[in-house]
């Protein structure tokens, strides 16, 4: 019995749909790269498809865009390697109804992938110039489920608050207080926790008043930078 295809909850927008300059690359990036390391969530592998990489990165980049591992983008930051994004939303068990704050913008790669998977995303992003590329890419493919604000993230955004999923992509010290208290009640949040250098993925539940903690895989993010976080 052959299973449906999985379905993703937005009309996929006019960029998305011409799949033939990057479909094939990002085809064998999910086989190689995610589901030969266990991710299984076929809504997770079928986002990873839809979203092309390439575009997220500055022209010189873009050859290797769907390769194994992180890249530079501008202003010295980064976009996480392929399967630390898969591995992220997996962890985040994201519902079509899900309402998402992500932490770390950067060049908009994460924001897509997380909003063809729920409802809609707020992102912030603490460098303006870094916001306003996001934007622009993010607008060229028809996304209408994400807004971007510039800012702390590790305040979090209080006016939308609570939210059922919360992804932080750059490391910090501890859970930011503030984040946790904007976590809905069965709400997830990942977060690299370690030093500058390094970190362990930390995945929080919310049961109540109870926090279910539990880290998984080893990582390397840059520092997140705020009163919650690093000092610059
Ligand atoms: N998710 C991104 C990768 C993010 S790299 C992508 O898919 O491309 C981490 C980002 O976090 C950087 O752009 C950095 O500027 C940003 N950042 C660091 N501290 C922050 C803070 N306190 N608030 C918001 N963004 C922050």
């Amino acid at each position: 019995m052959s299973t449906p295809p999985p379905t993703l909850n937005v009309d996929e927008p006019a960029l998305l749909r011409d799949h033939a300059t990057h479909g094939p690359l990002a085809e064998q990036m999910v086989q190689r790269q995610l589901r030969a390391r266990q991710i299984e969530d076929p809504r997770v592998l079928a986002a990873m498809c839809t979203v092309p990489r390439h575009l997220f990165l500055d022209p010189d980049r873009r050859p290797d865009a769907y390769a194994d591992r992180a890249l530079p983008t501008r202003a010295g930051q980064t976009i996480s390697q392929p399967y630390m994004v898969a591995a992220m939303t997996e962890q985040l068990r994201l519902t079509s109804t899900d309402r998402v704050l992500e932490i770390g913008t950067g060049s908009g790669y994460q924001s897509a992938v997380l909003a063809l998977l729920s409802q809609n995303v707020i992102s912030i992003e603490r460098r303006t110039e870094l916001a306003a590329g996001a934007r622009h890419v993010l607008d060229t493919l028809g996304f209408t489920n994400v807004t971007i604000h510039t800012g702390d993230g590790t305040l979090g955004w209080p006016d939308a608050a609570p939210f059922d999923a919360i992804l932080v992509t750059a490391g910090a010290p501890e859970p930011p207080a503030a984040l946790i208290d904007q976590l809905a009640d069965r709400g997830r949040m990942v977060i690299p926790i370690g030093n500058r250098d390094t970190q362990s993925l930390l995945t929080l539940t919310r049961r109540g008043d109870h926090l279910d903690r539990r880290f998984t895989t080893d990582c390397r993010f840059v520092p997140l930078v705020g009163q919650q976080g690093w000092p610059e």
